[in-house]
């Protein structure tokens, strides 16, 4: 249980690793030597002080009762065989919990209110039930996606690509970052599903590019992130092009007053499905790194990145150049990294996703925004090289490991004095 993750590479960081096995202790006592040196700190420049005891979770377990048992099959939901070929070619055995709540209600048109987070299969949850609404709806475009970011709104894309193979359905994706005469020549092509970000959403509209009168069926996903983002005025103009008479879908993994007053204002009578989500917490091994400047924790992360076990590693940084500035560093030193952040073009970040995503490239390193709603995968471990400015942005981050039932592994440099 104790076992350390790394041989320290000389006396400077003997001590490195956390010997805590309480996660109720803090490591307050840590003692060991401070190693100051120069401005390169290892510390956090700002946010929320978090208790760095709140970073260690020796004893990760799988519990029981993750083991979902629907009470539908896929062949219980009236869906056309096209459809239930291509969940049966993307390998969907039964469906996830959020997905037997959800498919019903909605080919029944019902209003609904999906409080899931990434991970769970909510994407499947409305993609899977609206291509089978599209038989029966004629507008174009007749659904449109809100998504928070440019890499969950593809995401979707995909998904709804890969469901709807062979039925005619056809989407856009509507992101900033990419070039927006392509975009408009796709929705000239009618698309019945536009999928976007609301910024550049908004942006087509204005150009007349995009007209949702007849737009039928309303999807905000991650609604939280999104007005988390500052994206509420925008939501709002674009929800005020759509017909009232409509289907509206709200996903969100929290309900805060902003997003009930939306609830409120956008849909009518819904129901409401809550998945229950593991505690991370206790499907995550957490350890913490004691080290205090930059370069004593590049040493120790390298050591890291040689051991086998770290097979697929996403690293969280601070600042955008921080993060480009440590891939290219590992890059150099022979863990091929990637990095994704606010500073990259979209196209750029995707090839670093694929990359990732593909194991050509062992290590990503990311700001919080950037990776906010991937979906990646067995990463095998976390790693918070910088400490997120707060609890809730660690639990965003460690779950990106020990998804589908599997442990995960994450670890957090901390200043050797906390
Ligand atoms: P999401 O929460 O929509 O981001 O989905 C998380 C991951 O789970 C994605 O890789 C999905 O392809 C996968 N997934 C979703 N639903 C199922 C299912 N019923 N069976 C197997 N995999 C699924």
């Amino acid at each position: 249980m104790n076992q350390s993750y790394a041989r320290p590479a000389n006396n400077r960081s003997r001590n490195s690793f956390s010997n805590s096995n309480n996660r109720n202790r803090s490591n307050s006592s840590g003692g060991g030597r401070r190693y100051g040196g120069g401005g390169n700190r290892g510390g956090r420049k700002q946010g929320a002080y978090i208790d760095p005891a709140k970073f260690v979770n020796k004893v990760a377990v799988i519990a029981e009762a993750d083991v979902f048992v629907p009470q539908h099959a896929f062949s219980d939901f009236n869906l056309s065989p096209e459809l239930h070929r291509n969940i049966e070619a993307r390998k969907y055995t039964q469906p996830s919990a959020i997905q037997d709540g959800s498919i019903e209600p909605i080919l029944e048109g019902k209003d609904l209110i999906g409080l899931a987070n990434t991970g769970t299969g909510k994407t499947a949850a409305f993609v899977i039930p609206i291509i089978e609404r599209l038989k029966s709806i004629q507008g174009r475009p007749s659904v449109l996606i809100m998504a928070p970011t440019r890499e969950l709104a593809n995401q979707i894309d995909e998904e709804f690509r890969a469901f709807a193979r062979d039925m005619r359905i056809y989407t856009a994706l509507c992101v900033g970052g990419m070039n927006m005469y392509r975009q408009i020549q796709n929705l000239q092509r009618k698309p019945q599903v536009v999928i976007g970000t609301p910024g550049r959403l908004k942006d087509l509209i204005q150009q007349g590019a995009l007209k949702l009168d007849r737009a039928e069926v309303l999807v905000l996903d991650e609604a939280d992130q999104m007005l988390d983002m500052g994206f509420i005025v925008d939501i709002r103009f674009i929800v005020d092009q759509m017909p009232k008479q409509r289907q509206s879908l709200c996903f969100s993994a929290t309900i805060t007053p902003a997003i009930q007053t939306l609830i409120h204002d956008f849909l009518v009578d819904p129901i409401t499905i809550s998945v229950r989500t593991r505690d991370t917490s206790d499907h995550v091994e957490q350890d913490v790194i004691k080290a205090n400047t930059h370069d004593e924790k590049y040493a120790v992360l390298k050591e890291l990145l040689d051991q086998p076990e770290f097979e697929k590693v996403l690293v969280f940084g601070e600042t955008k150049w921080g993060v480009q500035k440590l891939a290219d560093s590992l890059s150099r030193d022979g863990h091929r990294s990637e990095a994704i952040h606010g500073n990259k073009t979209q196209p750029q970040r995707q090839r670093a996703l694929k990359s990732f995503k593909d194991n050509q490239a062992k290590v990503m390193v990311a700001t919080d925004v950037a990776a906010r709603g991937l979906d990646i995968p067995n990463v095998s471990h976390v790693i918070n090289f910088d400490q997120p400015n707060s609890y809730q942005d660690y639990v965003h981050r460690i779950g990106r490991t020990g998804r589908a039932g599997k442990k995960g592994k994450a670890l957090t440099f901390v200043p050797r004095h906390s």
